[in-house]
């Protein structure tokens, strides 16, 4: 029988009569002849009050009794996701991470997957079962505890269900019918994509655009698992989601397939260091050992032997990377004159693979901001995408200018 994975999140388990409209569109695979592996995540908020139980607890807790906690919400529903579906005369069975058993690293809260063994489900649908639900986002170490994958980590369990199992396709179900050109809360022109590139998805998972954990779709681009993001919601036949595919699959595309935006989003500047071989070194080195996600990164022209480095990481990371640079300095690896954190910046990007092979993007989403009076910050380019730094009360109106811009409520113009 060819395997179907089919992943529910939080929203589209959030209560039992959620469950039971979920557990309607497996039945409906089943009866199309797949066997079904179902991904579950925990019922909506759930987690969230786990999380704070353990905070409440313990502030400095011990991951892995975080991990022993955070894991069960998906223990529920899981277990209720197999009983609905018994309920319904077909065939389920509940598995939690340990019992697959999904390995993972040790890596408590973040962990990483290792190993899918298949053998174990295969025979139960060998035996007959036809729905193996499992619960996402758990695993187990090789220390034999519970471990998680970091939050959203469903999709990647699913993703990772399909690859070790051949799936024919790997459907997240969740609360939104698609990806779209960009956030419809901030442009009533954002559009529903049909089909977009992996690449094109990873860059806009990781830039904010929360659809998909971004390592589920680094792991779909990786072992090539089509992923279908649709909506659990409205009737059973009329969505078809998006489909997130290798290029090759798209025949007609955008030079650019969407906007994206961050509001978290902080621009440090080191003023004036000394401007030498090993400075950035000297300065990244210790950022990257205190955990700081460094983004985008500008040196600026230097006079004299100084420079001003200037570098963006994620909000509640700046107090961390204060303590960090003004550590390396009392220890005499760096020297500067002051550190400027502005906080009230937000990042916009625009993504496509088309941009490899047209000219004037850049140029293009320029022009588009100056017409609006918005100023540049930090600028950063990769081969698929360009950011942007800008003032945080800009943002809207930068997303609704570049979706203008790119005519992105246009199919394939
Ligand atoms: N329940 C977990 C979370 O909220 C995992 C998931 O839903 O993907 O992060
Ligand atoms: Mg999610």
């Amino acid at each position: 029988m060819p395997i179907l994975v089919m992943k529910f999140g939080g929203t589209s388990v959030a209560t039992l009569d959620r469950i039971r409209r979920a557990a309607k569109r497996v039945g409906r695979e089943v009866a199309n002849g797949y066997d079904v592996i179902v991904i579950v995540s925990a019922m909506a908020g759930e987690t969230n009050k786990l999380v704070g139980y353990v905070e409440e607890t313990s502030p400095l807790f011990d991951a892995r009794e975080y991990d022993a906690v955070v894991s069960s919400g998906e223990n529920v529903t899981a277990g209720l996701m197999a009983l609905t579906l018994q309920e319904m005369d077909v065939p389920a069975r509940s598995w939690q991470g340990w019992q697959v058993p999904l390995k993972t690293t040790s890596a408590h809260s973040s962990a990483r997957i290792l190993e899918i063994p298949t053998d174990n489900i295969l025979s139960k649908f060998g035996e007959g079962m036809k729905v193996a639900v499992v619960a996402g986002f758990q695993g187990v170490s090789a220390e034999n505890r519970i471990a998680t994958l970091g939050r959203g980590g469903s999709d990647t369990t699913a993703v990772a269900f399909a690859a070790a199992f051949g799936a024919e396709r790997c459907d997240i179900y969740t609360d939104v019918d698609g990806v779209y050109t960009t956030d419809p809360r901030i442009s009533d022109k954002a559009r529903k994509l049909d089909k977009i590139a992996f690449e094109e998805m990873l860059e806009l998972a990781s830039l904010g655009a929360k659809v998909l954990q971004t390592r589920s779709v680094e792991l779909a681009m990786r072992y090539k698992v089509r992923l279908r993001v649709l909506s659990s919601f409205g009737d059973m036949g009329d969505n078809a989601g998006t489909l997130v595919c290798d290029e090759e699959d798209i025949v007609e595309s955008n030079v650019v397939a969407g906007v994206a935006h961050s509001r978290d989003e902080a621009k440090m500047t080191l003023i004036s260091v000394a401007d030498r071989p090993g400075i950035a070194a000297a300065i990244f080195g210790p950022l990257a050992e205190a955990g700081v996600n460094v983004d985008m990164i500008v040196q600026n022209i230097s006079e004299e032997g100084r420079t001003d480095m200037t570098f963006s990481c994620p909000t509640n990371q700046v107090a961390r990377a204060e303590a960090a640079m003004k550590k390396a300095k009392d220890e005499g690896i760096i020297n500067f004159h002051d550190l400027v954190a502005d906080t009230d910046v937000a990042k916009v990007s625009v993504v496509g693979i088309g941009m490899r092979s047209h000219a004037g993007v850049a140029a293009q989403m320029f022009k588009a901001l100056s017409a609006e009076g918005i100023n540049i910050k930090v600028i950063t380019t990769s081969e698929i995408k360009i950011s942007v730094l800008i003032d945080r009360k800009y943002m809207e109106l930068a997303v609704q200018a570049l979706h203008d811009t790119f005519e992105l409520d246009k199919a394939g113009a």
